[in-house]
């Protein structure tokens, strides 16, 4: 029997691998802690757990899965004051936000899956057939460092509600809140070999899992360019894949209504978790008439959004997650300023005081022409680029909405709500919330496009981890 890995993450040196990825704290940029550099072998290990215990846990009954799912749910909602530490620390997040913004979602995916579980159709009939939807068998996911316990969450309880086994190999700049998560784990009364969590670099240990002859999948989330790879490795093997990748998402403000809520409430999603969001609705797209206003709206919005210190109660704009981040986002900044968009807020350089660590001053465009860099690419930062369309022509207004490689999520605004649903139903992105509504961790989220492929969050999700078995019985004559 190999040996039971579930409640193991390497940061701690239990695979024996060394710990020599440094980890930063990116409101010091100095290094808090290493994480385990898991190798082809680590994974190797793991995929033998997992596929050792595959075949029981597909034999398992969905009420267990479910109660393992809920007690691991318990497990991390007791570890938020842990967790906000830790967070704090690997990603930058808020203190005053951490508990709404990371911990809250993947508690309540995982309380979510469990509670589908119970009516989710193992088997149902037709005709003279049965069908069974089967676990697809040991998954292989991996996972960024945006939001680390919510996209773990997202593959971990529905691969464990479809009888999956799964090796996770998480992302490598916040490895400190998966320990957090893997001593819930421990106490959750999964079987050993059912979860198991390694650390390791993407082009190391995230490669030899994506590429692993015993995985039947392979669940990825992050960027576009490495979830090509990831699929295109996949196909040598015909695994199945899941890919949610980047986003470029519209709010798009209809004609004849006050733009201010919209304005606001577009701010306050693209500034949350300093822009590192990949359904940020990060292009603002307006009637011509009103564009200036609301540029000057947009302005004065950040200030709800104080930046500094994640651990000073008042900040709710910490760092960018690593100096590689920082980087990338300033290049976007002055690939704005290069592409002729009129800056109304922020810009180059870190913000007053914050020289030190990975900062960079949220940033508002306006005039932003659809054509250029800021208004295609996704930058992951807290820029916001604000476009408009002519009066009285909502049509341009939703083709520029629909004028990226991305299709992830969307925004409608508008003075009648059914017909602002008519414009989001032609949105191209899986998921459009129309005049603010809620978030509904229920509803499947995934992208069109270039932003993937799948589905993950409620009982849809379930879906992507099983196969389909139809069994056909002789028909009784008369
Ligand atoms: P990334 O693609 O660099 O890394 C994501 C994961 O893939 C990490 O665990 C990394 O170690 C691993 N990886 C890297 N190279 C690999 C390789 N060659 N083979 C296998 N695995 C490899 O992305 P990131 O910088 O960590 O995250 C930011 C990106 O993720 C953004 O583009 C963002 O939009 C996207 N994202 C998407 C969603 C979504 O749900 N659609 C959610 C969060 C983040």
């Amino acid at each position: 029997m190999p040996e039971a890995l579930h409640f193991i993450a390497n940061t701690r040196g239990l695979f024996g691998d060394a710990a020599e990825i440094p980890v930063i704290d990116p409101t010091t940029a100095t290094v808090v802690g290493h994480a385990a550099a898991g190798s082809a072998a680590t994974v190797d290990r793991a995929v033998a757990a997992a596929s050792s215990a595959q075949p029981g846990w597909a034999e398992s009954a969905p009420a267990e899965r479910a109660a393992a799912l809920t007690r691991l749910a318990d497990g991390l909602e007791a570890a938020s004051d842990r967790l906000t530490d830790v967070l704090a620390a690997e990603l930058g997040m808020p203190r005053a936000l951490c508990q709404a913004v990371q911990i809250d979602p993947a508690v309540e995916v995982l309380r979510d899956t469990a509670e589908a579980v119970p009516a989710y159709r193992f088997v149902e009939t037709l005709r003279n057939s049965t069908v069974y939807r089967v676990p697809v068998g040991v998954v292989g996911g991996i996972t960024p460092w945006n939001y680390p316990l919510l996209q773990v969450a997202c593959k971990l309880a529905p691969a464990v509600a479809a009888g999956c086994a799964i090796v996770l190999k998480v992302s490598e700049a916040t490895p400190f809140s998966i320990d957090v998560l893997c001593d819930a784990l421990a106490d959750c009364g999964l079987p050993p070999g059912v979860v198991n969590i390694l650390h390791g670099t993407g082009p190391v240990a995230g490669a030899a899992l994506a590429a692993h002859p015993r995985v039947r999948k392979v669940s990825f989330t992050g960027s576009t360019a490495v979830g090509k790879a990831v699929a295109a490795r996949a196909a040598e093997d015909i695994k199945r894949v899941s890919l949610e990748l980047g986003g470029k998402s519209a709010m798009l403000v209809l004609p004849d209504c006050d733009p201010a809520p919209a304005v606001d409430w577009t701010v306050d999603n693209v500034l949350v978790n300093s822009g590192q969001t990949c359904s940020a609705l990060t292009r603002l797209i307006v009637p011509h008439s009103q564009h200036d206003a609301v540029a000057e709206r947009a302005a004065a919005a950040l200030a709800r959004w104080p930046v500094g210190d994640p651990r000073d109660p008042a900040t709710r704009t910490g760092p960018l997650v690593t100096a590689r981040q920082q980087g990338r986002v300033a290049g976007y900044i002055e690939a704005g300023l290069a592409g002729g968009a009129r800056l109304v807020a922020g810009g180059p350089g870190s913000p007053a005081g914050l020289n030190h660590g990975c900062f960079v001053r949220p940033t508002v465009f306006a005039q932003v022409d659809p054509a250029t860099v800021i208004a295609q690419e996704e930058i992951f930062g807290p820029v916001l680029a604000i476009l408009s369309y002519p009066d009285g022509a909502p049509e341009a207004g939703l083709a520029i909405a629909n004028g990226t490689a991305y299709g992830l999520y969307g925004a409608v605004w508008g003075p009648d709500t059914a017909a602002a649903a008519r414009v989001a139903r032609r949105m191209q992105a899986g998921q459009v919330e129309v005049n603010g509504a809620p978030v509904n961790s229920l509803a499947p989220f995934g992208g069109l496009k270039q932003s993937g492929y799948g589905r993950e969050g409620g009982p849809f999700a379930i879906d992507d981890y099983v196969e389909l078995q139809a069994i056909q019985l002789p028909v009784e004559a008369g």
